[in-house]
């Protein structure tokens, strides 16, 4: 336990099934992580696949939480919520039900394999910073604008799928 609570942002995806029903699912059991908060969730956007191409396209989110989890109890809690939401580990970058990705954990760095905060990926990724520029449009990523980021994405396919998708009420401190 963290002796005081730190915002983290977590980046989610779905390609299978129901993509839609599996993101309401995941983020209401985020919720329900011990010590952690909803703050924010984004719009739902609509994403091609990167890495393996031959799958559906993603829904993705960003999501703000505030957590007193230390950065592996969180990471623990998400890889819960993955396996207790059926999720299969085949291929990497592979199709899949859900997948939660802690992206920043306040200032908090680390790198090891098992876990690496700020996510190394989420810089060239439009589907992890369209969404979370929405939740924190002046937000910095070592010392860059989150938009001067996103301009360098431009040739990613993502567009908005759904505003509203979420119920904000759940969330506290927000609205
Ligand atoms: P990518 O990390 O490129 O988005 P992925 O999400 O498809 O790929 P997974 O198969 O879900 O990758 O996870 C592989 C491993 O990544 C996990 O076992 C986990 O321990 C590790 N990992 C490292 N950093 C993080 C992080 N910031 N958030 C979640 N998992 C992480
Ligand atoms: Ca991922
Ligand atoms: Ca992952």
């Amino acid at each position: 336990m963290l002796t005081k609570p730190v915002e983290a942002y977590v980046s989610i995806g779905s390609n299978i099934g129901d993509k839609e029903r599996h993101l309401v699912l995941a983020v209401e059991n985020l919720g329900s992580l011990e010590n952690t908060q909803l703050k924010a969730v984004s719009s739902l956007y609509c994403s091609a696949p990167v890495g393996f191409l031959a799958q559906d396209d993603f829904l993705n989110a960003a999501v703000k939480v505030e957590t007193s989890l230390e950065p592996f109890e969180l990471l623990h809690g998400l890889q819960q919520i993955e396996a207790d939401m059926g999720r299969v580990r085949t291929l990497r970058w592979g199709p899949r039900v859900i997948d939660l990705d802690i992206v920043l954990f306040g200032a908090i760095q680390i790198d090891v394999p098992e876990l690496q905060i700020p996510h190394p990926r989420m810089k060239e990724r439009a589907f992890v910073l369209v969404p979370l520029a929405e939740v924190e449009p002046d937000m910095l990523l070592a010392g860059t604008p989150i938009d001067d980021l996103i301009k360098e994405t431009l040739n990613q396919k993502i567009f908005l799928f759904k505003q509203k998708w979420f119920d904000k009420l759940s969330l506290t401190g927000s609205i």
